[in-house]
């Protein structure tokens, strides 16, 4: 048996992609863990979804201009995870009612459009690719699942488990993690220790890296153990103005020379929310 879903139900949220997603969820109430979103698509009038290998571009969505109907086209080479995030995304060009088609037979979204954060954005479609974005991960990843993930102290250990119960890729969970956890986060994706983006919580401090740039001396994070623990690092090597900030960094390290490094500055000592066992702590600490 199918999922059964009410797509006229939606209509009445209008176009903002998280409600679009809250919506859904709604509807989805018993589920729970990694969320059927093959299943979700196929209830909302996606009549199929295809994976074929694909060099260009990292998934489709064939429709009309009205969009009664679809098919969602994702790329054989990409992980499974990776795939179900590309549905996700292309399920909302196929539900927002103000997308526009990209081209005559539908929407054709590139790697980086997966990854494109600008809402903002003049150009239709970097907008239109960044709503997708927004759509996929709280479709995906709502907040109500990762909660029991944000309540322990920043950590990749957590953002390893929270890709593999939702199944997404870890890059997916560690930036909705940075994302949606109280403290002040950043995540940097690099390649053979060359930064390739990074994502940064609203509140943190302005990041001294560029593309391409090579990283600060990583801590930790092998071979042999490819997660390494959370460290203190000087704030001089990895900030603009690092003004005496305390951080501390973990890094995961994958196949292929690629990495992620979480970076978390730890609060001043005059921040008026700090418990009195942190101030104990920290004087304590500047004894010894
Ligand atoms: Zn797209």
């Amino acid at each position: 048996m199918g999922l059964s879903l009410d797509r006229m139900a939606l209509d009445d949220v209008g176009a903002n992609p998280a409600r679009i997603a809250g919506a859904i969820h709604n509807q989805l109430k018993d589920v729970k863990g990694a969320v059927p979103v093959f299943e979700v698509a196929m209830a909302l009038d996606i009549l199929d979804i295809r994976i074929e290998p694909l060099t260009t571009f990292e998934g489709a969505l064939v429709t009309t201009a009205e969009r009664g109907e679809g098919s969602i086209l994702l790329n054989k080479n990409a992980s499974r995870q990776r795939q179900r995030f590309t549905a996700g995304h292309e399920l909302l060009h196929f539900l927002s009612p103000i997308h526009r088609p990209t081209s005559e037979d539908g929407f054709w979204c590139s790697r980086a459009d997966m990854t494109e954060r600008r809402l903002d954005a003049q150009d239709l479609h970097q907008r239109q690719e960044a709503e997708a974005n927004v759509f996929a991960i709280e479709l995906l990843a709502p907040r109500s699942y990762i909660k029991p993930y944000l309540r322990r102290a920043p950590s990749l250990g957590a953002v390893m488990e929270m890709a593999s119960s939702l199944d997404i890729s870890k890059e997916a969970a560690a930036r909705r993690y940075v994302e949606c956890h109280g403290e002040t986060l950043a995540v940097v994706f690099s390649r053979n220790g060359r930064v390739l983006y990074f994502d940064v919580a609203r509140d943190f401090p302005r990041l001294a890296l560029g593309k391409g740039m090579s990283l600060p001396k990583l801590t930790g994070g092998s071979d042999e153990t490819p997660l390494g623990a959370m460290e203190e690092v000087p704030s001089d090597d990895w900030l603009s103005t690092p003004s005496g900030v305390e951080m501390e960094a973990q890094t995961l390290q994958q196949q292929n020379g690629y990495a992620m490094t979480l970076l978390h500055v730890l609060a001043d000592e005059d921040d008026e929310d700090m418990g009195i066992e942190d101030a104990y702590d920290r004087f304590t600490r500047s004894r010894s």
